[in-house]
């Protein structure tokens, strides 16, 4: 039995759900973060539980064949990307396993079955840069200096680094310039323990597809002094288009603050997913890697087979980027999301691409569905609500019981399942089989290479018996 603090010599045999390395001393597993499979390494350990323990990598005896040299420097202190020092070919392999790994163990599906329906994971080509969307904290140092980058797993202390590898190359110039203007016109960065300072975070959103560049500065103030100094070098960066600030004087670790004030350009920027063009402002959400986001949604869409004719219903629709990917080619689809501003984007991005037969709802899809449902029932006696395609894309906690259960009584002909957590994915599958439905294909898609998560979309049938 090892105990807290002792070193020891370990082989990394495994790989957990969340990037660490597993290896095992005289059979008592150790998670390791920082190692991947096939090093050998001397590791202290930092806490032992009954089962299982965890370690800290002191070092690296013996490199596994799958590492490669880590892209960014402070990769290890950062946290974000838990699997870097993976080659990608074995990312993919991960990720491709642990999907493969909870529809056998969670969802009780055959191994062999699981095999056959499974498709190869989708993955980038370059599987960096692939971000569109960055905030960096901005702070000082104790010398006085000021400094962004990015917090320390876990707490709040700012580690300098303009350049994550994950992000747009052109953050770094912005930054700079930012940090720059700051230092001449001797404006403060934001202090969270004093709760004194002007400048806290600094969001840069890029439309990958139309080049449009978004830079939103997040004050703890109503004003920023010299602004149009600012301005003037920001707006000689190619691509700018929208520079903006928002009021955020609370002490909270949200980032941002509700309201936007535009300082030079248009208040958002437009993205295009495919063909259909998407307003972003500072405050909406959107799919972070639009690259990857959209062989999701081709591969949805094939899933969905539509002919035009088709009545679709897109559950946790966000702002509708599925919607309106599917609105092209069914005769109507129905939208619902629980947050308000994301349908009113949801509207817009429907109106902006002529898009008339999306209508959207908001409201909790475990209450709008069934609710939906016992109304038609009512008002058509004899009939029930029906839909040809269900498409969910629910957060990782998965759908609701109630939406699963409306899902069976409307008897889709399909329904297509985007998942962000393949535990809750399978437990959910495990369900709908059991009600007349089976898993015919399985494709996951690495939207967040570097990291331990992975997307996944399922074809579910209607089986006619
Ligand atoms: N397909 C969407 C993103 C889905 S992410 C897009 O591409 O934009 C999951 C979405 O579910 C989020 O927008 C979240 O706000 C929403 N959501 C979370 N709980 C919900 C619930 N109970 N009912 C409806 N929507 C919910």
């Amino acid at each position: 039995m090892v105990e807290k603090n002792e070193i020891v010599t370990v082989e990394v045999t495994d790989m957990a759900v969340s990037g660490e390395g597993i290896g095992k001393v005289d059979g008592y597993a150790l998670f390791i973060k920082d190692t991947v499979i096939g090093d050998v390494a001397e590791v202290k350990i930092t806490k032992v539980k009954k089962n299982y323990g965890y370690a800290r990598l002191m070092e690296l005896l013996k490199a596994s064949a799958d590492r490669v040299e880590l892209a960014c420097p402070v990769a290890r202190q950062c946290g974000g990307c838990q699997i870097q020092a993976l080659s990608y070919e074995k990312q993919l392999q991960f990720k491709q396993e642990k999907v493969r790994g909870s529809l056998i163990r969670v969802g009780g599906f055959d191994a062999a079955f699981v095999d056959q329906v499974m498709e190869p994971i989708a993955g980038m080509e370059e599987p960096f840069h692939y971000r569109n969307k960055a905030q960096y904290p901005v702070g000082t140092d104790k010398a006085g200096n000021l400094r962004a980058g990015f917090y320390a797993g876990r707490t709040h202390q700012i580690i300098p680094n303009l350049d994550c590898a994950l992000g747009a190359k052109v953050n770094r110039t912005i930054l700079e310039k930012i940090l720059a203007f700051m230092k001449e016109y001797h404006i403060s960065a934001y202090d969270e323990t004093q709760r004194k300072g002007l400048v806290r975070h600094v969001l840069i959103r890029c439309g990958f597809a139309t080049g449009e560049i978004m830079v939103c500065l997040v004050l703890n103030g109503k004003k920023l002094p010299h602004s149009q100094a600012l301005v003037e070098v920001l707006r000689s960066i190619p691509g700018m288009a929208s520079i903006t600030y928002s009021i955020n004087q609370e002490n909270t670790n949200v980032i941002m603050g509700n309201e936007i004030r535009l300082l030079w350009g248009k208040e958002y920027i437009t993205d295009r997913i495919g063909s259909v063009k998407y307003q972003i402002s500072p405050l909406s959400f959107y799919q972070v890697n639009p690259v990857q986001t959209e062989v999701l949604y081709r591969q949805a869409l094939e899933y969905a087979d539509l002919t035009g004719k088709e009545t679709v219903w897109d559950l946790y629709c966000g702002i509708g980027t599925i919607s309106l990917f599917l609105a092209q080619k069914a005769a109507k689809v129905y939208g619902v999301e629980i947050v308000p501003q994301a349908i009113e984007d949801a509207r817009r991005n429907a109106q902006i691409n002529g898009i008339r037969n999306a209508e959207f709802f908001v409201g909790k899809a475990e209450e709008v569905l069934p609710e939906y449902y016992d109304r038609y029932e009512r008002e058509h006696p004899g009939e029930h609500a029906y839909a040809d395609v269900i498409v969910v894309d629910p957060p990782r906690k998965g759908c609701a019981q109630s939406v699963l259960d409306t899902m069976v009584k409307m008897q889709p002909e399909r329904i297509v399942y985007v998942s962000c957590d393949s535990a809750t994915l399978a437990r959910d599958l495990k369900y709908l089989c059991g009600g007349g439905y089976e898993v015919k294909r399985v494709r996951a898609c690495d939207m967040f290479p570097e990291t331990v998560h992975t997307e996944c979309v399922v074809w579910i049938q209607r089986k006619h018996i």
